[in-house]
């Protein structure tokens, strides 16, 4: 039996039942098709289970901290074995959740491996069935998987991607850390409070190298008071499972043993073979080939999210999925400038930015200044004794528009969303009253300083 729909979806992530749910609102009949479980990378193994196990560590360094507060905690530890039943609990109430919603939402849900056989056609297969479905549109949101290094094969066990580095039975005494990324940097600041030693290294000059220097910086430094050790510059060479510990050389012969190797390089888009060939998509390496209305070179497909190879990030999943959706029901839409898309890393000291970084700036020859604002000085914050940190606001000279805005600090990762509207705007920041004492002052601080009228900086002399 074949069966008919306006719009099909492949892969239940956010990208996936994003599209899915804005299709079903604008009135098409709509399938997903999903071959794991619902809510995909994010909440399965990803953004969902890795910040639960953040705040799990932030909650222990807030214990640490608790005298210099005034507060004696006589005795405090980390039970693993409940952190990780939290975490699992969480993702499974936000999976429950999922489902009932994409139910009332009246998409039907067929479980199995989606092939994509033609421009409106499909095979599910599900261990021995094979069911047919047609489609007026296709969406593929299938996602990405952790970039291997054939040098440094994954075991599971001691050789670990984040995956199993999220699902541990117990705290490793010593991890090193290949990579010092996004996911590197989240994963080190727990597993360091948990009491393991963190090693991480990282081939390039900084952590979180996509961000610009001065944030690598605040990052190592912090992370040296957190007992993380960070090599940069460095590249692994060799891992070897000796007496169970593992051996891992580094290029300059430099050797460290660890109890787990997590190996944290990055993502990369995937896309079955099969519909590759059967639809001859145009391909951008492992990506799919998306133009800005998220139309792929066959008529009718879309394909959004990690499998198209431009945030790997959830949020850039959703705002493509809101353009496909739109594109698949009959509207015209086309996607924003994917700088504005925000990104943020919950690391302690959290980091978050927008826009054009002061690096990109300078590349592209646009002459700007910077505002910045600091924590420390920020009487809030103060009284949290979370002082870490610095906001800085790009403006471009020749507008006078905001193009930027990177922050550091503890929380940043809530106050981005409100840096981002104010790009562009024509608001005038003096116009806009920030709440005293708020976090959210150090914002507008570093905003007035990028037009040299910040009422707390002294005057330069
Ligand atoms: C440890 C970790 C932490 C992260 N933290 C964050 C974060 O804090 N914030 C953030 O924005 N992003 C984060 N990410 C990234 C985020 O998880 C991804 O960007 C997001 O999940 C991508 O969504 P997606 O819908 O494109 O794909 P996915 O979430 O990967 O979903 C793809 C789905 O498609 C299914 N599928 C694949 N092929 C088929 C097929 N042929 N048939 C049927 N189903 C198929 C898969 O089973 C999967 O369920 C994190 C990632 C990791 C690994």
């Amino acid at each position: 039996m074949t069966e008919s729909f306006n719009v099909v979806v492949v892969g239940s992530g956010p990208g996936g039942y994003a599209a899915a749910i804005r299709c079903a609102q604008k009135g098409a009949s709509v399938a997903i098709v999903e071959k794991d479980l619902v809510g995909g990378t994010c909440l399965n193994n990803g953004c969902v289970p890795s910040k639960a196990l953040l705040a799990s560590a932030h909650t222990l360094l807030m214990a640490k901290n608790a005298a210099m507060m005034g507060i004696d905690i006589p005795t405090y530890s980390a039970n693993w074995s409940n952190i990780q039943k939290r975490k699992d609990a969480i993702v499974s109430g936000f999976r429950k959740g999922l489902t009932g919603l994409i139910r009332a939402n009246k998409i039907k849900m067929i479980q199995g491996r989606g092939i994509v056989t033609g421009p409106n056609k499909l095979v599910v297969e599900n261990d021995s069935t094979q069911l047919e479905v047609e489609a007026d549109k296709i969406i593929l949101a299938t996602g990405s998987k952790s970039v291997e290094i054939p040098a440094i094969p994954c075991n599971g066990t001691n050789i670990i991607t984040s995956k199993e580095a999220l699902e541990l039975k117990q705290i490793p005494q010593s991890m090193v850390i290949i990579g010092g990324g996004v996911i590197g940097c989240e994963l080190a600041c727990v597993y360091s409070t948990m009491g393991t030693k963190v090693t991480i290294i990282e081939a390039l000059s900084r952590l979180i190298p996509m961000e610009d220097e001065w944030v690598g910086r605040i990052l190592s430094r912090e992370f040296r008071k957190l007992g993380i050790e960070s090599l940069t510059s460095q590249k692994v060479i060799s891992t070897e499972p000796t007496d169970g510990l593992v051996k891992v050389t580094l290029e300059d012969g430099q050797t460290i043993q660890a109890e787990k190797v997590l190996v944290g390089v990055g993502r990369k888009a995937i896309c079955d073979k099969e519909t590759i060939d059967n639809l001859g998509l145009a391909m951008n390496g492992s990506a799919v080939a998306i133009n800005n209305k998220m139309e792929t070179n066959v008529k009718g497909v879309y394909a959004i999210g990690d499998v198209v190879g431009t945030t790997y990030l959830a949020h850039g999943g959703f705002a493509e999925a809101e353009i496909a959706a739109d594109n698949a029901t009959g509207h015209d839409a086309e996607m924003c400038d994917y700088s504005l898309i925000p990104r943020a890393v919950y690391t302690f000291p959290e980091i978050a930015s927008v826009g054009k970084s002061e690096e990109t700036c300078q590349k592209e020859g646009i002459d700007v200044s910077v505002g910045r604002s600091f924590f420390k000085a920020n009487g809030r914050s103060v009284g949290h004794n979370e002082t870490v940190g610095e906001i800085r606001v790009v403006r471009n000279k020749a507008n006078e528009k905001i193009i930027g805005i990177t922050m550091v600090g503890s929380a940043v990762t809530e106050l981005i969303s409100a840096a981002r509207a104010l790009i562009g705007s024509n608001e005038k920041i003096t116009d806009i009253t920030f709440p005293h004492p708020t976090v959210s002052e150090v914002l507008k601080e570093a905003w007035e300083d990028a037009f040299k009228i910040s009422l707390h900086t002294p005057p330069s002399v």
